[in-house]
């Protein structure tokens, strides 16, 4: 089985509670998008369902666990997000329902549902989950996995055991990238961009569109340094229409403004966006009150583009909202 760098305390709980059979039937896991949310939810899959859990749970090894881990475990699912937003619809809520009423055919006698990626989960799906979250059959199993606790309505939270992710550190990053076989001179790359976390790193690694956003939020933080409006309006138009780039770089972007108004205060200061450089030359040029107005600004045009205005609209006003603030 891969080694999992960080996150051990949370693991160990994990591998305990299927251990003692005192197991939670709802899981919600929060952290940021590559800490390790799904494979944790699948560690815990596999501690459930492992057939050979003397061998430690999970082993890893038998044909429960090896098919967990690459996701064709007949009852683990993975309900599909058909909605609108690209999120889990009332549909998929419905369908789920049913399913849950099959018993599993597995040794093990559980069935683990794995909503992944959790995000605008529309109101509608958690009020038809809650029910059978309530009074799971005693195989199912319900695994969230998001960015935050808050997307979710208190009613299901309320009814979830709730963990969080923790970011490893860069040493512990470089040692797993290493361990997986990647280049000295790619990982030192995409940790300088993604710190200790190990999935960003890794996608930084093997996905060249995520290299180009990393790229383009870098340009974009020095159309601000240079106040180059034409510049940033272009970036930003070049950011295209789908909703997850966008968020991709709005995120980086913010990361930055925010390491921006840190430096300002303290130049030794660890920072967290994808470019120290380029945050310390733009804690040069704006003050920490300009990061911090930038700050709002981007959080505006995300909710914005969340609720479904035009993106290209949202984010045309961004640029006017920042040039106004670097004038
Ligand atoms: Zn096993």
């Amino acid at each position: 089985m891969k080694n999992i760098y960080g996150n051990r305390q949370l693991l160990d709980i994990l591998a305990g509670m299927a251990a003692s059979g005192r197991t939670a039937h709802s899981l919600l896991i929060c952290g940021e998008k590559g800490s390790g949310r799904k494979l944790i939810a699948k560690y815990y899959t596999q501690a459930l369902m492992c057939e050979a859990p003397d061998k430690g749970r999970p082993c890893g090894a038998c044909v429960s666990c090896v098919n967990i881990e690459k996701g064709i475990h007949p009852d683990v699912i993975y309900p599909e997000k058909s909605g609108k937003l690209g999120n889990y619809s009332v549909t998929a809520a419905r369908d789920v329902i049913a399913d849950a009423y099959v018993r599993p055919n597995n040794s093990s006698g559980c069935k683990v549902y794995i909503f992944a990626d959790c995000h605008n989960v529309d109101l509608r799906t958690q009020n038809a989950l809650l029910k059978l979250i309530e009074e799971p059959p005693d195989y199912a199993y319900f695994i969230f996995t998001s960015g935050s606790k808050s997307e979710f309505l208190p009613t299901i939270i309320s009814r979830c055991v709730c963990f969080n992710t923790a970011l490893c550190t860069e040493d512990e990053a470089v040692q797993a990238l290493a361990e997986s076989g990647y280049e000295q001179s790619a990982v030192k790359a995409a940790v300088s961009c993604f710190h200790g976390n190990i999935g960003m790193c890794e996608s930084y690694i093997n996905d060249e569109e995520l290299r180009k956003r990393v790229d383009l939020t870098k340009s974009l933080a020095d159309s601000i340094i240079r106040k180059d409006e034409y510049a940033l309006n272009a970036g930003l138009f070049a950011l295209g229409k789908e909703r997850e780039d966008v968020r991709e770089v709005l995120t980086m972007l913010d990361k930055l403004m925010r390491d921006a108004a840190v430096l300002e205060k303290d130049v030794n200061a660890d920072t967290i966006g994808c470019s120290r450089e380029g945050a310390e030359r733009l804690s040069r040029a704006l003050t920490a009150y300009q990061s911090a107005r930038i700050h709002s600004c981007i959080e505006r045009a995300w909710n914005a583009v969340e609720s479904n205005v035009n993106i290209p609209l949202a984010l045309t006003a961004l640029g006017a909202e920042i040039m106004e603030i670097v004038g």
